[in-house]
């Protein structure tokens, strides 16, 4: 495996990437892009590799082939944030969110108490995405969604140039899938990073995304949403006719919300 210096219209470049585990081949050949300042959502069927493709940039999983990543910075290794799919933690722990956030900062053990430096780093994270609320209550309290707010706020503490979100979504209801959305789509303006996430709603892909990869062990498509979801395409992807995606409903430029798929909501609870 190896990683350099990609162009500067990508920020992460896949060029021919091979992972087999067990001699079973689980992504083959897979070459596509992450274009700087992007949303970039990585759509494909369960067991398509998604999950894998995100490891191997995280150097969490042997692969063949090249990884080029492009750091603004030109001289210093691009950073990275990630919000992983689930989190296996024991439900019984006796942990609060501010000492969970502290943990791995702090030399001094949890124990003893949280440092007020730390204390205040996290509740400015946690502000940021609307859970402040949560600070003092036991993570093994949380619901999903409050979860996934926690673990979004973990990474954004990372200052991170690329957010990598593995299907954020999973584990919260409708509406509070659409005020993750929008939440994210605030913080990217504010802090200016590229996205790079599996998202499993399709509607949500092709109103807010910027750049798609279709995903089933190789790359089946990819590009700007309205053009590569076809019908065919989505066909490959899921073998069923899906009709979701209405070409001509929307214009050839990033689509904007219509406000159907994401209404303002303040459920704190999403
Ligand atoms: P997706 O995220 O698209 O659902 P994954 O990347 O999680 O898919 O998995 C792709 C395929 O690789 C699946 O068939 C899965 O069972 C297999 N796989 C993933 N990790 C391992 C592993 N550590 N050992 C064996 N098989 C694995
Ligand atoms: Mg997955």
């Amino acid at each position: 495996m190896s990683a350099s210096h990609t162009d500067d219209a990508n920020i992460i470049q896949f060029q021919d990437i091979n992972v087999s585990i067990n001699k079973t081949d689980i992504l083959k050949r897979v070459t596509a892009r992450v274009p700087k300042g992007s949303w970039t959502a990585i759509v494909g069927p369960n067991g398509a590799g998604k999950t894998t493709l995100l490891l191997t940039l995280l150097g969490q999983v042997p692969y063949q082939g090249k990884i080029l990543k492009h750091s603004q910075f030109n001289s210093s290794e691009l950073s990275i944030g990630y919000v992983p799919q689930n989190l296996n933690f024991d439900r019984n722990l006796p942990l609060t969110v501010l000492e969970f956030m502290a943990i791995g900062h702090q030399r001094l053990p949890i124990s003893l108490g949280v440092r007020k430096k730390y204390k205040e780093e996290a509740v400015e994270l946690l502000k940021s995405v609307q859970a402040d609320n949560l600070l003092y209550h036991k993570l093994g309290d949380l619901s999903g969604g409050e979860l996934k707010r926690v673990l979004l706020a973990l990474a954004l503490g990372q200052e991170p140039e690329l957010l990598i979100l593995d299907e954020v979504s999973s584990g919260v209801d409708v509406s509070g899938s659409r005020v993750f959305c929008e939440l994210l789509d605030d913080l990217r303006r504010k802090h200016k990073f590229t996205q790079l996430s599996v998202n499993h709603d399709l509607s949500t892909v092709t109103h807010h995304a910027t750049h798609v990869i279709c995903l089933k062990q190789s790359v089946i498509s990819e590009g700007v949403p309205n053009e590569t979801l076809s019908t065919e395409t989505l066909t490959k992807l899921f073998g069923i006719h899906m009709g979701l995606v209405n070409k001509n409903a929307l214009s050839s430029r990033r689509a904007s919300c219509d406000g159907s798929c994401c209404k303002k909501e303040t459920d704190k609870n999403a």
